[in-house]
């Protein structure tokens, strides 16, 4: 495996992939690698010849008050994780050079980036689609994983490739969970004991959910109050949003058809953890 800093230095590799025809498979990631990122390794690995995988942790998707500073890091353990993993290339790239200080150039959408996480983050979607781009740009990658447990992020990175013609595929890989449910999150680590077990409520109530609405329950409004009384019997849980929406267009949905999405927010002590469903009715 090789470690990369420099945006001159990935770019000379990757033209010397393209000489040789090989497709090159992309999973970007703020790094605290778990198997939630070993998952998008896997199935990149599988889909193509190499695999490059970026750790950079983001300042421009972090709003005043976040947790920016104080996101978990851990490098040399990463790199293990990466090697173990085959990932073929490991890009590490400095702040400084991604924003130099003349930046000026940011990449916005309409609508999307204001719904869900962005009521309460009204700059993160902005911040994610600029360091996308520019990685998408510097890697040229045919394939890009994500995970479907920042679904939202799909949603928008999906419209973001579509709308500016980028020669690239987006695959979708499913949420991994620990043993009781908890979407595993590099912000996990946050958790203290008891907070980490109460946390198994997001998941827990999601299942309920699937479970009312495999059952017939269609009305949107009854499963939004079982859901958000189930997660506020619990003390320490603060809920930012829980929101049962179109998966096409996160448009609130009424009564539910069609593709549907349970997202929701929630803050257990300094961690706000994210999870949702997706659900064909
Ligand atoms: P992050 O490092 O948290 O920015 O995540 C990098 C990528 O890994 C994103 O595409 C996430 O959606 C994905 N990811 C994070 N956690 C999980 C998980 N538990 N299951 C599947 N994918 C995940």
């Amino acid at each position: 495996m090789r470690a990369i800093e420099q945006i001159t230095d990935l770019k000379a590799i990757i033209r010397s992939y393209k000489k040789t025809d090989k497709s090159i498979g992309f999973v970007p990631t703020m790094g605290y690698l778990h198997k939630g990122h070993t998952s998008l390794i896997k199935n990149s690995k599988h889909d193509n010849d190499i695999t490059i995988l970026s750790i950079f942790v983001n300042p421009a998707q972090f709003g005043p008050g976040e947790d920016f500073e104080s996101y978990p890091k851990d490098l040399q353990n990463d790199l293990q994780i990466a090697e173990k993993a085959g990932v073929d290339v490991v890009f590490i790239p400095n702040a400084e050079d991604l924003y130099p200080n003349n930046f000026k150039t940011y990449v916005d959408m309409k609508d999307l980036p204001k719904k869900l996480c962005g009521k309460s983050r009204p700059d993160h979607f902005k911040g994610v689609l600029t360091i996308v781009t520019k990685l998408f740009n510097i890697v040229e990658p045919h394939k890009v994983y994500f995970g479907q447990k920042d679904a939202q992020q799909v949603i928008i990175i999906n419209k973001l490739i579509k709308d500016l013609n980028m020669n690239i595929e987006l695959i979708v890989c499913p949420t991994v969970r620990e043993t009781d449910g908890l979407a595993m999150s590099s912000r996990n680590v946050n958790l203290n004991p008891a907070e980490r077990k109460k946390a198994a409520i997001l998941s827990q109530s999601l299942l309920e959910i699937e479970s009312l609405i495999k059952n017939g329950e269609k009305d949107a409004k009854k499963l939004h109050d079982h859901i958000v009384n189930n997660i506020n019997s619990v003390d320490i849980a603060v809920i930012d949003y829980i929101e049962i929406v179109s998966a096409d267009n996160l448009e609130p949905i009424v009564t539910l058809y069609g593709k549907v999405l349970i997202a929701l927010a929630v803050k257990f002590g300094k961690a706000r953890l994210i999870d949702n469903i997706i659900i064909e009715v």
